[in-house]
């Protein structure tokens, strides 16, 4: 009996290892009722992955394969397992091939099958990631301090990518600098490509809507692709048309404009439908063609070829642990209205009302606008992990648990970043137009209509002001800090303490 190729609903890739090595093998792939249960998920994510393995499944069949598809609706097989023994006593397959899986409680899992059910597996490395995760771990074991630049510089060599010899074209690593430009006046957005729903995805729709009408968000105006050759259409679109723009506009926020120059390919790149490589070097190609400038090309390639790349890599370092790292001690509940959008600060407003619609928003909104206002009030990071677990559609758990237990909470001791992302009203004021809509004022610190950004910001900074002074990047804010007038500090605290009595 050959073995039976397994693959995961983020594996949907026909160009594989175990797909390469044997033409004839058999692939498996099990929609699981029991997973998509495991929190109350978006149903616009639940779409989005069960439309993506049925189109997969279809590629997978007319390119020759031969594959058991367990589909949700068959009843009796509402989890893998009974999927998979079902599988096993009716083909009598003893052994699988397995790429790693990305996630640590899938790994945890397989390797008590092996018991359960009496089967062999193989296991492959996964190639939808650059990273060889046991040599990131040798690196991070080595090193005082793990940052990104350091592992993302390691990537543009290994990988020659923006390099010219052993040097980074144009001279420097990182244009970052040149990329906090807000939206101000006439600035043409281009649209993103949409895909109407197919026969397939209003089938799923219907599914979803009907099996998980307890779960958040809906499915209305889904328009993702969902196949590898529609994928990489929505890519060349954003290269195009917004890739020029992302350096320059990469933190800016805009009202009823959730996409602004992102790519909005993390749902794809995330599953396999678009390889992370690829789109590197698609977006090194339009520099060196001289259809983008580097600071919009190099901010690209840094978030794909560093920052996914070291958030996985930390995930697979640092976890089972990772997770339940708290270290501020963090224990507010979430507030309702992040499942609601109904609060009056405007910006969180805006950026909630986008997650409910879209189950999504780009990296600014959810660093310093939702984890920054989480981390100010010192509500749980395990509660806020868990809600972007299940409110966004590109949700896996190996890169939200580092990105908001490590970077966008800080909670992780600062082994992602060496002082938190957090920030008073100004920012938010200088990078998006919300402020310019609510009812409070981003100039005020107190008094009746003072922004709870500003108050909260400060009185964050005096209550965890010693941890802080440890790094010298904090000295200017903290000398900042230490000149405001004592009087108005109390006040401070005390609208602090009312507001978070509020929540
Ligand atoms: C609190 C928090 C939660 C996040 N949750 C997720 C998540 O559930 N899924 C997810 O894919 N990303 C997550 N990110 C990272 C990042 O915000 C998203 O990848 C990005 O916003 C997706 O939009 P985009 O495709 O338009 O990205 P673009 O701005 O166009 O960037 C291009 C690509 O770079 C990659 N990327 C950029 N930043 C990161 C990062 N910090 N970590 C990993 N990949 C990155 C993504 O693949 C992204 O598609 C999170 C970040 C934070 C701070
Ligand atoms: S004034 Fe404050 S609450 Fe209102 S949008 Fe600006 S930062 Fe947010």
């Amino acid at each position: 009996m050959p073995p039976t190729i397994w693959l995961f609903e983020d594996q949907l890739s026909l160009d594989l290892e175990p797909l390469n090595r044997s033409k004839d093998a058999a692939v498996l792939l099990i929609e699981s009722d029991r997973n998509m249960r495991r929190l109350p998920y978006h149903r616009k994510r639940l779409v989005f992955l069960v439309s993506a393995m049925r189109h997969f499944v279809q590629e997978l069949q007319s390119s020759g394969r031969e594959v058991a598809h367990y589909p949700l609706q068959k009843t009796g097989y509402r989890d893998s397992l009974s999927a998979l023994r079902h599988y096993v006593r009716k083909t009598g397959c003893n052994e699988f091939w397995i790429i790693e899986p990305s996630e640590y409680h899938t790994r945890k899992w397989l390797e008590s099958l092996t018991d359960q059910l009496g089967i062999k597996i193989t296991y492959f490395p996964n190639t939808l990631f650059l990273t060889d995760r046991h040599e990131f771990r040798q690196w991070v074991q080595g090193i005082k301090s793990p940052v990104m630049e350091h592992f993302y510089r390691k990537m543009r060599v290994k990988h020659d990518v923006l390099m010219d010899g052993d040097k980074p074209v144009g001279g420097k690593w990182n244009l970052d600098h040149e990329n906090r430009k807000p939206i101000r006046g006439q600035v043409d957005i281009p649209r993103r490509m949409t895909f109407p729903p197919d026969g397939i995805t209003q089938q799923v729709i219907q599914e979803i809507d009907r099996r998980f009408s307890d779960h958040y968000g809906t499915t209305d105006g889904f328009d993702l692709p969902v196949t590898r050759s529609d994928a990489r259409i929505f890519f060349d679109d954003f290269l195009d048309h917004r890739l020029a723009g992302f350096g320059d506009y990469e933190d800016a926020m805009l009202t009823d404009e959730p996409v602004l120059f992102h790519s909005m390919i993390s749902p794809l790149i995330n599953v396999g439908l678009l390889d992370p490589l690829e789109c590197v070097r698609a977006a090194e190609d339009r520099w060196r063609q001289n259809k983008a400038p580097l600071n919009a090309v190099e901010g690209f390639v840094r978030q794909i070829l560093g920052w996914r790349e070291y958030v996985y890599g930390i995930y697979w370092s640092f976890m089972p642990e990772y997770r339940d790292r708290n270290s501020r001690g963090s224990e507010r509940k979430l507030p309702d209205f992040f499942w609601n959008a109904d609060t009056d600060l405007n910006c969180l407003k805006q950026c909630l009302r986008q997650v409910v619609k879209h189950a999504y928003t780009h990296h600014i909104q959810r660093l310093m606008v939702l984890c920054n206002f989480a981390t100010l009030t010192g509500i749980s990071p395990q509660a806020v992990n868990d809600w972007f677990l299940t409110m966004y559609v590109d949700s896996h758990d190996w890169v939200v648990t580092p990105n908001v237990i490590g970077m966008g909470m800080n909670a992780d001791g600062g082994t992602m970043a060496t002082k938190p992302y957090v920030s008073s009203a100004a920012y938010i004021n200088r990078m998006s137009d919300y402020c310019q809509k609510c009812r409070y004022d981003p100039k005020s610190r107190t008094g009746k209509n003072a922004c709870p950004f500003n108050y909260l910001y400060w009185t964050f900074l005096r209550h965890f002001r010693e941890s802080l002074g440890k790094n010298m990047r904090m000295n200017m804010i903290l000398k900042n800090l230490d000149r405001i007038p004592q009087n108005e500090m109390r006040q401070m605290m005390q609208h602090r303490k009312q507001f978070i009595e509020s929540l």
